[in-house]
């Protein structure tokens, strides 16, 4: 079994993180340390380590949570000038919290893709 992260307590609300966006597969809910005017996290309810525990069963999810970001995109009014999807992966992708998360980050340019 995964350890829970804070990101099970907030979809099931025991912490009031204001959802975005919820339904039997994902939730979304603002970034507490937006790096950028916006920035959404968009999460599996299932609890997901990290993008190498997926499994072939999790594509629905997976596939939820891009038609999710659009739909949030939309809702921002980001969507005609662009937004970045990313999810970061154990240590060298810099990840923090062990259930998967795709982060929605636009509201602004962006830069390049990477400074490393
Ligand atoms: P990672 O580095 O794992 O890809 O990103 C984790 C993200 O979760 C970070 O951007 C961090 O600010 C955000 N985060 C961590 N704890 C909380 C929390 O309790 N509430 C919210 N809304 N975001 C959080």
């Amino acid at each position: 079994m995964s350890e829970e992260t804070i990101f099970s307590k907030i979809i099931r609300q025991e912490i009031p993180t204001p959802l975005l966006y919820q339904d039997d597969l994902v939730s979304a809910f603002r970034d507490i340390n937006p790096r950028v005017s916006t920035h959404i996290l968009i999460i599996p309810n299932k609890l997901i380590p990290t993008i190498n525990d997926v499994e072939d069963e999790d594509e629905l999810t997976l596939g939820r949570m891009i038609t999710v970001a659009r739909k949030l995109a939309k809702q921002e009014g980001i969507s005609e000038n662009g937004y970045r999807l990313i999810f970061n992966c154990n240590e060298h992708g810099g990840q923090e919290v062990y259930h998967i998360h795709m982060h929605l980050l636009g509201g602004q340019p962006l830069g390049a893709m990477l400074s490393v």
